[in-house]
């Protein structure tokens, strides 16, 4: 019962769109102690609604039913999924995604409709990475195969492989546009398999013109899925058909993948989307918070509030998205505008979180270990080239993983001044680009600072 009025009170907070796509298709089941689980047609729209109105659902249950910490989603099997009738909320010019079907047939999983290049923010860190999709994504030549973009969790892989996805529908929707996830792939090919259909599934993977697969990582040491993945990829890159890939790491740092997949894998173009930087935080946050303020159009919230956000939140896109969208879902429950008290009470835990991360002393520690020098010439005086490189290294990772500023870095080392931090960075910018050896130092110290 209450779930009937709260599907209400949902209704008027996102919209009658937004509602019927995602909220109506969900049955209440049961609670079992803290959490409310409901029935969901399929597990994207489980995650879905957990991702994007999961905050604000829960806040609203609060009100109604006592004790409710989580949502769970269960897929209901045998409860037939109805496909809504309502208008999926769409990107500006992109095609309405086409349902998910349970049969056979060349079914890329279903696209996150906001998931298009004109939602997505570009910036340094990202910007090979974008310039790359958009490419791919005209669909006219082939001009690198495969495209593999990697990146840690959060900086936007999937949401640029939707991206290409949406685009090439509208550009060359005489293509077979094929994306999923290494997952999904492995799911498919083990029931064609147990189905005895693997004639049917092999065709089915060379019929298409244009195949990305997400998190390929996942099939690491998966012999006989890996093996399958070998040959398909093989099969579409001898026919000139595009495959774009992507992996929370680089190929060479994939464990357990054949060497033939991993050289492959490399065989065409690489790029890394890195870190989001302070600057790049500013822009996404400043885009979602239209967003919200769609969906709640009373409030406000003033650029102090926003830059606070985008120094202390860490660098995962997603974890930034999930901060707004419980700061206005709260603000908007308790009735209050947005304050900077209201924000750090809101946001505690997150905000606690993003502390606790990687201080300067824990960067130079590394870096001093990872050259082999001391912490004392690092930060001291010496020009010489054997520390003021490491130097600048750790700066520019100062810079990258901490949220301090410019003359604050420098203060830290030795008293430089802020000038010197921003030449530091830059050059080792310029570096990564021109040395692969620090390039790979610096990825290997970033990686062994945020384990
Ligand atoms: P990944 O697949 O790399 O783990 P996602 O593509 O799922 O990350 O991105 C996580 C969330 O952050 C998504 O909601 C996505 O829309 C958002 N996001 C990431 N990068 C950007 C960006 N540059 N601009 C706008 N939104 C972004
Ligand atoms: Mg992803």
């Amino acid at each position: 019962a209450a779930w009937r009025v709260l599907r209400n009170e949902i209704c008027d907070t996102i919209g009658e769109n937004n509602y019927k796509t995602w909220i109506e298709p969900l049955n209440f089941a049961r609670q079992s102690n803290d959490v409310a689980v409901f029935h969901a047609p399929t597990a994207f729209v489980g995650n879905y609604v957990r991702q994007h109105y999961g905050d604000m659902i829960l806040a609203k249950l609060h009100a109604h039913v006592a004790g409710i910490r989580r949502l769970d989603f269960e897929v209901a099997a045998n409860i037939a999924a109805q496909p809504s009738q309502a208008p999926v909320q769409q990107p500006a010019a992109a095609p309405a995604p086409k349902p998910a079907a349970q049969n056979d047939g060349l079914i890329s999983a279903p696209l996150d409709p906001r998931f298009t290049f004109d939602n997505f923010v570009v910036g340094k860190p990202n910007e090979l990475a974008h310039a790359a999709a958009r490419r791919v994504a005209e669909g006219s030549v082939v001009t690198f195969n495969p495209l593999f973009l990697y990146g840690g969790v959060g900086l936007g892989k999937t949401h640029l492989m939707h991206a290409i996805s949406w685009e090439l529908r509208r550009n060359r929707p005489d293509l077979n546009v094929l994306y999923l996830s290494a997952e999904q792939f492995m799911y498919r090919f083990v029931q064609a398999l147990r189905d005895r259909r693997m004639m049917d599934f092999k065709e089915l993977f060379r019929s298409v013109d244009v195949l990305m697969v997400d998190d390929v990582q996942f099939i690491a040491g998966k012999d006989s899925t890996q093996d399958e993945f070998f040959h398909t990829f093989n099969a579409l890159i001898e026919q000139q058909k595009q495959i774009v890939i992507s992996a929370d790491r680089a190929p060479d740092e994939i464990k357990d993948l054949e060497n033939r997949i991993r050289s492959r894998l490399q065989s065409g173009l690489v790029v890394d989307l890195h870190p989001t930087d302070y600057e790049l935080r500013l822009g996404i946050l400043q885009s979602k918070v239209e967003a919200q303020r769609v969906l709640y159009p009373t409030l406000e919230l003033d650029d102090g509030i926003v830059e606070f956000l985008a120094h202390r939140i860490s660098t995962n896109v997603r974890v930034l998205e999930g901060a707004l969208t419980r700061l206005f879902a709260f603000a908007s429950l308790v009735g209050k505008p947005i304050t900077m008290e209201l924000t750090q009470d809101c946001l505690a835990d997150v905000l606690r979180a993003s502390q606790q991360k990687i201080s300067i002393e824990e960067i130079q520690r590394r870096v001093a270990e990872h050259y082999n020098i001391r912490i004392s010439d690092l930060i001291g005086p010496k020009r010489l080239r054997a520390f003021a490189r490491p130097r600048q290294v750790a700066m520019f990772l100062c810079k990258q993983l901490t949220s301090r500023s410019l003359p604050e870095i420098g203060r830290r080392f030795g008293g430089r001044d802020h000038t010197t931090v921003m030449h530091g960075v830059k050059r080792i910018e310029e570096l990564r680009m021109q040395d692969a050896q620090i390039d790979e130092d610096v990825e290997l110290l970033r990686r062994a600072l945020e384990s």
